[in-house]
């Protein structure tokens, strides 16, 4: 496979050079790197390790024997995907001579250098890298807790969430309503709720056209809104309300008795209430110590290592990357990364400067995708963008143009998760 054969290049160079330096860790013959966390940064991060060199000993824990992923989970929803294109095994992981321990960290001890699992057994480590993706904050919206979300689904972790919220709309008769209420910053994918938006208002025009949709959110500004805008008013005009924070659109509290969501001014009752709540860095990042009173986890930008806590690094959405969002795309180029630098720092060498790049596609319909990409370079101790390297789509483009972006979309999904997890 092409990918893999650049993976191994790219690493192998990586190598070559840092083995003309003192390698600590690795001059005793091997070094050993636990992984938490088998999503998009974490399994990226275990695979690339350990094609980069395989006397790194890589040990990867992840509870769940088959992974779902939220890109594309959307289309899920509306009924355009079928569950099982979102759903990875670790068959190839393994293949690449990785161990998998497969159930979840419990505990860190992180000046003992020590991982213990579920069943108490207990994992030594040089490096520990930390993906666990987000936890979702119960409570932190009044009324919103575990129990609340079998009612009003969130949706916002792919999976039976993912199919409940399809069956709620399935189910919701011709002119129903259907409320979203989207979370503060920062969340898991920025353009993500705007999408779902988008696709339901879709599914609705098609299907069930005498409907409604609001969007209740917490902010007053979101990822590629101009975009977005422009789109609802050429596709889905009186269809799909959009109501920001300053218009009183912050969800106080819900109410999942009555399917009720409650703003500072008006309660919604809703048919199908999509809540996407306030969310933070998964819990076991807290168990470690990485995490700070923003609920994520602060980084060195350059190698992702934890400000907290020495030899331990985040990467994926539960670090707090500056400039960079919480995005797979992300997830993928901060592994690649942290990895390089996990390879440079066992073999006492200095971490080089990277630089990382991000693309957010989006769908507003099937067969129209926009996206918004960025580069970004440690600055001041943060991932800042690099001015002038991004970019999103234009705001005049014609059909094929959206249609072309659709089909990148598509391409992008494929390769990532061919790479990740094939
Ligand atoms: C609706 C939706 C649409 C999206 N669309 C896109 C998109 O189009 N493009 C894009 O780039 N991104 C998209 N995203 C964002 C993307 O899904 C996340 O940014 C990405 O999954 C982050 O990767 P991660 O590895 O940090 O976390 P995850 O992929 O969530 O992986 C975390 C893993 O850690 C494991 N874990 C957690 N705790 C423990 C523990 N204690 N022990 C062991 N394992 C543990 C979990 O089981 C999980 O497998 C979307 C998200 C949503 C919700």
């Amino acid at each position: 496979m092409a990918s893999t054969r650049r993976w191994f290049l790219g690493g192998a160079a990586a190598t070559a050079a840092l083995k003309l330096l003192p390698a600590p860790a690795l001059a005793q013959g091997t070094a050993r790197v636990v992984v938490v966390g088998g999503g998009f940064a974490g399994a990226t991060a275990a695979r690339f390790l350990r094609r980069a060199d395989p006397r790194i000993e890589v040990t990867l824990v992840e509870p769940n024997p088959v992974f779902t992923a939220c890109p594309f989970s959307n289309e899920v929803v509306v009924g355009l995907r079928d569950i099982e294109a979102q759903r990875f095994g670790y068959d190839s992981v393994r293949a690449d001579g990785i161990a998998l321990a497969a159930q979840a960290a419990t505990a860190i001890d992180a000046e003992a250098r020590l991982v213990t699992l579920a069943d108490g057994a207990a994992l030594p480590y040089d490096r520990l890298i930390l993906a666990p993706g987000i936890d979702l904050a119960w409570n932190a919206l009044p009324g919103y807790d575990e129990a609340a979300a079998e009612r009003m689904p969130h949706a916002w972790k792919a999976g039976e969430q993912t199919l409940r919220l399809r069956r709620q709309l399935e189910a919701m008769p011709d002119g129903g309503l259907v409320v979203i209420s989207a979370p503060p910053n920062p969340f898991r994918c920025p353009p993500g709720p705007y999408e779902r938006a988008s696709l339901i208002a879709w599914y609705l025009k098609s299907k069930k056209p005498r409907s409604k949709l609001i969007v209740l959110d917490s902010k007053d500004q979101f990822s590629k809104q101009r975009l977005f805008t422009a789109a609802w008013k050429q596709l889905y005009p009186g269809l799909l309300e959009w109501v920001p924070l300053s218009e009183g659109g912050k969800v106080a509290s819900v109410d999942p008795a009555t399917n009720t969501l409650s703003t500072d001014f008006e309660k919604h009752k809703a048919d199908v209430a999509n809540v996407i709540p306030p969310q933070r860095a998964g819990k076991i990042a807290q168990l470690a110590g990485a995490v700070d009173r923003t609920g994520w986890c602060p980084i060195d930008p350059a190698t992702f290592e934890s400000r907290l806590k020495p030899n331990i690094h985040v990467v994926g959405d539960a670090a707090i990357a500056g400039a960079m969002p919480k995005s797979a795309f992300a997830a993928n180029a901060q592994a690649k990364v942290c990895a390089t630098a996990v390879l440079a720092l066992l073999a006492g060498a200095q971490p080089e400067e990277p630089r990382l790049i991000n693309t957010c596609y989006s769908l507003v319909a099937p067969e129209y995708g926009i996206s918004v990409a960025g580069v970004y370079k440690p600055q001041g101790g943060q991932l800042a963008d690099i001015e002038g390297a991004g970019g999103a789509s234009p705001l005049e483009a014609g059909p094929d143009f959206r249609a072309q972006e659709a089909q990148y979309a598509d391409a992008w999904y494929q390769t990532t998760t061919r790479q990740v997890f094939g």
